[in-house]
This record gives structure tokens, C-alpha cells and sequence, in this order.
């Protein structure tokens, strides 16, 4: 019930019409009895600072920044958590005491959904196949993990090697798909790619027997479809595979510790997955 207690937060980003976002904060608050009100507002990033003065004079709990403005809030931001400012990308913030303070769950979320199946990583060999967004949050939640090394795939040597600049650790390197070195020596293989997805459904950034080995893992940061072709070759190898579900539903639970304190087991994992399907963003039989 909303009254006059009850306080704000958001999602801001372009466009925010399909997100799961409300659907899944909203109904975290109902269960854990929380007086708050979760909306989506579609703003161009000029607005950005103007939205954050008046969200401040509302005195707003927090806000998630989703495409294309995880990079833009952060000049408006007074302090940024240190993973959040490695990668340049801010996806949730929290308005304490008059301060606005950023942090980026993605990599958290990322690095969640290989744990919680009890995967190792450290000392492994992983291949990152994108260098965006998705690429960056993969690469800096694995280097805090101890692998051994990390392979920036992308179609542009300057692009990977973008990245590895930006990574800044000798345990990263720049690769493209014509690359000639081992590719089955990868133990983890991540799709931080578009390919997979509508509209490229019907394709696979590479062709999964040349990458991996019998005990590798390989993780498609896509969610819809649940099982893209990359997910379904290695699925054929009696390969491990992973969609991005759980990275997107533990994104979401990671920003609302932000913002409040809750038990880990009165908002879990099977409660945002629930929400999800009763909002047809993941089909039932997942
Ligand atoms: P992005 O910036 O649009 O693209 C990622 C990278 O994919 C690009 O940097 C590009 O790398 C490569 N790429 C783009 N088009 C390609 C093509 N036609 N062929 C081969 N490579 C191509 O996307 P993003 O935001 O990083 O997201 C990447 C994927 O992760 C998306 O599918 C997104 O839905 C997913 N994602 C999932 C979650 C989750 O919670 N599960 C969260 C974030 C993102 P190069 O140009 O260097 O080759």
C-alpha cells in the first residue's frame, strides 16, 4: 500500500520498458515488508543530473542505471565502490546521509552463478568472447576470483587490447578468433557476446568443439533464449553450460542489500525466479 511513507527508488536508463526490474523490486519489497515504491523512468543522459537533484530532494533510497548510462552517472556520483570504478560502470546506486555512492552488482552477479554451482576458478584458464559491458564486469569478477589467465576475444585487436589496458593485469591478453593459439585449453569459455540473441539466434560467436575440453564449463551471458546454439553444441559434448539467469537474478538481489538489510534466506534466488516466470521474462519449464 502506497502512503506517506512511502519511499522511492528506480531503474533510469534508455529504454527501461521491457526490464523485470519493477516486477522483481516491487514484489521483494511486499515479502520482506518494506514501505517502498520501485519505478522505471525512461530519461535521455542529459537528464541524468537533473534526475539525481530531484531524486535527492525526495530523499529517494537508490536507483539502478541501465543501458546506456552506467558510464554517464558516474561523474554526478560522490563516491564509487572500487570494483564498480575498475570496469567504469555503475549499475546501482544508494543515496545515504546526503551522499550519492555506486556500485556495479553485475560483477557480482556474474561471479554468483558459477559459485553457487560450485565451480572453480582459480588458477583456470578462461576466454572471454565480447569486449563490452558484459565482457568487463566477466573479466574484473574473475581476476578478484585468482584465475590463471584470462583471453579477451574479440573481431578487433585494438578492442581487446582496450580492454587489457583497461584491466590492467599481466594475467589478461588481447585476442581475435583468428588468433592460432590453443583454444582447447580454455577451462571456461563466456559468451559476453550478442550472438545468441534475437536477432542472431540461429548463430554461435565460435564453434564450440574447437574451444574447451571435456571438464569445461561454458557460460552464455544471454538469458533469452535459455539455451542458445553456443549453449546447445556444448550441451551436445556432454559439456557443463550456464545461461544468464542467475547472473541477471543476482544482480538484482546484490543491488537490494545495497539498499536494505534482509536475511539471505527471506528474498532468495527460487523467490526472484517466481517473479520472473509469473512475468513470462523466463518460461515455466526452466
Ligand atoms: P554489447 O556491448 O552490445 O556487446 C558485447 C560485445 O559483443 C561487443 O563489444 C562486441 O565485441 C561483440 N559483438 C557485438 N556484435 C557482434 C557480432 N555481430 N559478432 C561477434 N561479436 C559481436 O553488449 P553487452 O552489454 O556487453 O552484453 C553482452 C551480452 O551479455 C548480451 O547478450 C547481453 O544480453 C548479455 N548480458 C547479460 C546480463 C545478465 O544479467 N545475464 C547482463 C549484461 C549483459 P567486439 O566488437 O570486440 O568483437
Amino acid at each position: 500500500m502506497i502512503n506517506g511513507k512511502t519511499k522511492l527508488l528506480c531503474l533510469l536508463g534508455s529504454p527501461v520498458a521491457h526490464s523485470f526490474s519493477p516486477a522483481m523490486h516491487n514484489a521483494a519489497f511486499k515479502k520482506l515488508g518494506i514501505n517502498a515504491s520501485y519505478m522505471a523512468f525512461d530519461i535521455p543522459s542529459e537528464s541524468i543530473e537533473a534526475t539525481l537533484k530531484t531524486l535527492k530532494e525526495v530523499n529517494f533510497v537508490g536507483a539502478n542505471f541501465t543501458s546506456p548510462h552506467k558510464n554517464a552517472v558516474i561523474p554526478f556520483l560522490d563516491k564509487i565502490d572500487p570494483l564498480a570504478l575498475k570496469i567504469g560502470a555503475v549499475n546501482t546506486v544508494n543515496y545515504i546521509e546526503g551522499k550519492l555512492i555506486g556500485y556495479n552488482t553485475d560483477v557480482l552477479g556474474f561471479v554468483e552463478a558459477l559459485k553457487i554451482r560450485d565451480i572453480q576458478l582459480e588458477k583456470k584458464k578462461i576466454a572471454i568472447l565480447g569486449t563490452g559491458g558484459a565482457a568487463q564486469a566477466a573479466s574484473v569478477g574473475l581476476l578478484n576470483e585468482q584465475v590463471e589467465s584470462i583471453h579477451i576475444f574479440s573481431r578487433s585487436l585494438e578492442k581487446s587490447r582496450g580492454l587489457l589496458n583497461q584491466l590492467e593485469s599481466p594475467n589478461v591478453f588481447a585476442v581475435t578468433y583468428d588468433d592460432t593459439m590453443d583454444f582447447k585449453s580454455f577451462d571456461i569459455i563466456v559468451n559476453a557476446t550478442p550472438i545468441g540473441m534475437h536477432p542472431y539466434e540461429d548463430k554461435t560467436p565460435i564453434s564450440v568443439k574447437d574451444f574447451g575440453h571435456e571438464s569445461s564449463v561454458y557460460y552464455d551471458l544471454i538469458y533469452n533464449p535459455p539455451e542458445t546454439i553456443f549453449l546447445q553444441e556444448a550441451k551436445e559434448l556432454n559439456r557443463v553450460t550456464i545461461n544468464g539467469l542467475d547472473m541477471l537474478i543476482f544482480q538484482g538481489i546484490y543491488a537490494l542489500r545495497y539498499w536494505y538489510d534482509f536475511d539471505d534466506n527471506q528474498w532468495t534466488r527460487d523467490d526472484v525466479l517466481a517473479i520472473l516466470k509469473a512475468n513470462g521474462v523466463v518460461s515455466e519449464e526452466i
